[in-house]
């Protein structure tokens, strides 16, 4: 299991890290640490051969999984397809899910959760340019 640390914080942000991520195992939640409101986000790691132990389904909130590294199965209800690197897997509410590492290299990914249909405005219909100094 990975340990969250909170880095960095200010009044409009929060700074974690679970560190290294081909160094992450098991499964780590990032809201407490981050005091996100808008979504649940979570960093999960599976090894080779293994799944998570057990099916879920969401009755409010659809699921965003973005795989990081790795390859394997991804099973939503009784349809099953491959997922590898660079794959993102959106899972609406009400279905069962659960994936699985094939390969020799854990598999790392991230999993967003929000409130199915809850995405309003974004990208530049909610953002606007704004002047800064930069400082970086
Ligand atoms: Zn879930």
């Amino acid at each position: 299991m990975s340990d969250i640390k909170t880095l960095d914080r200010g009044d409009k942000f929060t700074h974690s890290s679970v560190g290294a991520l081909h160094g992450f195992e098991g499964k780590q939640f990032l809201k407490d640490a981050t005091g996100a409101t808008s979504c649940e986000i979570s960093f999960g790691s599976l090894p080779e051969g293994a799944s998570v132990p057990f099916f879920h389904s969401h009755k409010h909130n659809e699921e965003n999984y973005i795989i990081l590294s790795g390859s394997g199965k991804f099973q939503v209800d009784d349809v099953v397809f491959d997922v590898a690197e660079g794959s993102v897997v959106r899972v609406a509410t009400n279905c069962d899910r659960n994936l699985k590492c094939t390969s020799a290299e854990p598999m790392t990914y991230i999993c967003i959760q929000a409130a199915e249909g809850s995405l309003g405005g974004f990208t530049m219909t909610d953002a606007e340019i704004t002047e800064r100094e930069n400082r970086l």
